[in-house]
């Protein structure tokens, strides 16, 4: 009989989803006329641009054709056609990045969990709190060593590195799920400082970069030294409605390395390099082509407008706890609007008095980290109609 990795026993139950869920249902079952509007889960909800459907119709065809078909990417890191037009992206906003530094995937949340691999499990890893589970899950499961930097009202959700706190990876998230809060460039210049004094490495995870309305950095690298201690995770899911398709891309710049114990100077980007080419097989070649016209002027063009229809939905929300005077952090740099419970309630008890009384479902903060009790996340990924309904009804609630 095969041992097993019992670190996956000590998780902890991925509850939050199925206890909605079960919540949910059961109002049903009790109340099988009420009108639930959804403003939970994370998912966007509109369709794929037109322009990124078509360059996807035109790959999957090239594949039926024997003088364009494709098998296995040379490299599996992705099309040179894809790599560049991601780092024009970057180039758009002001950071340069080369093609070479950039590997295409499967969605972030892949590399956000696999890049454990190539770290070793004596590492202590700084996680900020509350934060999307998967940090925290892959290196439990390798039985590594947690800490927290406490994201709370205080600091405006936006967690800051304790100097006298030791850590070798630190996991940041920004705009940021589920807060909504985004660090502005002399915050990530702090956290820069901290991870090359401790010689550390910065996980960036940057899936809600396309959301920023204001004057802050879409990647880390808009920021100075991040090239010698960072890693950048990007994702089109939410960008371009790509959490169906799969694709996202990660950076590793090159100069990136760590010593080795045999003294050693290793490249993180061969070492990542060396993982994939052992695990990973690239992506469809049809997701590929859509993902380039997502960077193509006329993809930008449509994609934005999406963008903006969630972003319309995040000002209707906030509108509506602005009048309500309940306080709340995101939305303007983020689809997410984490808002504090009224009257000191519990994140669940607020669940339930949502769903009661207006029919409306979120997301208890608890279910993100300590940090997230008495807080709630609502998102703006919704229908405009539904989410206007939804914050009428809200007004109407008696705190
Ligand atoms: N990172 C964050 C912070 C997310 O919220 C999500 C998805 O919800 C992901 C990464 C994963 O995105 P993908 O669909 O690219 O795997």
């Amino acid at each position: 009989m095969p041992s097993i990795n019992e670190n996956f026993l000590k998780l902890e139950k991925n509850y939050l989803f199925i206890n909605i869920a079960k919540k949910v249902n059961a109002y049903k079952e009790a109340n099988p006329d009420a009108d639930i509007i959804r403003m939970g889960i994370g998912d966007v909800t509109q369709p794929i641009a037109k322009c990124v459907v078509d360059a996807m119709k035109k790959g999957a065809d090239e594949m039926g054709v024997k003088e364009t078909f494709k098998g296995y990417e040379d490299s599996g890191t992705g099309y040179d056609f894809l790599k560049e037009a991601v780092s024009g992206y970057y180039n758009s906003f002001g950071v340069t990045v080369s093609p070479d530094e950039i590997r295409i995937n499967d969605g972030a949340k892949a590399d956000c969990g696999n890049i454990v691999d190539i770290f070793g499990d004596d590492n202590v890893v700084l996680i900020t709190d509350p934060a999307y589970p998967v940090y925290v899950d892959t290196n439990l499961m390798n039985g590594r060593t947690v800490i927290y930097a406490d994201s709370n009202e205080e600091n405006g959700f936006a967690a800051m590195p304790d100097e006298s706190v030791h850590a070798d990876l630190i996991y940041l998230c920004s705009p940021n799920n589920p807060t909504g809060s985004a660090y502005t460039a002399s915050q990530l210049k702090t956290w820069i400082d901290y991870a090359l004094k401790n010689k550390a490495i910065i996980i960036y995870d940057a899936a809600y970069e396309a959301f920023i309305t204001e004057d802050i950095p879409r990647s880390i690298f808009a920021v100075e030294g991040a090239r010698q201690c960072a890693i950048e995770m990007c994702s089109l899911s939410k960008t371009a409605g790509f959490t169906g398709m799969r694709c996202g891309y990660t950076v590793i710049p090159k100069e990136l390395s760590v010593i080795a114990s045999n003294g050693t100077e290793v490249s993180i980007s061969d070492l990542w390099g060396r993982r994939e080419g052992s695990k990973f097989n690239g992506v469809s070649y049809p997701v590929q082509c859509a993902a380039a016209a997502v960077f193509s002027e006329e993809g930008l063009k449509q994609t934005k407008e999406n963008i903006k229809y969630y972003q319309q939905n995040a000002k209707v929300i906030s509108a509506a706890l602005d009048e309500l005077g309940i306080k709340y952090t995101g939305g303007k740099n983020s689809p997410y609007i984490w808002l504090k419970c009224p009257n000191g309630m519990g994140s669940w008890e607020f669940f339930d008095k949502l769903l009661n009384e207006a029919n409306v479902v979120g997301t208890p903060g608890a279910g993100f980290g300590k940090n997230g009790e008495g807080w709630f996340r609502l998102t703006a990924f919704g229908d405009a109609e539904r989410t206007k309904e939804a914050m009428e009804r809200f007004k109407k609630m008696k705190f």
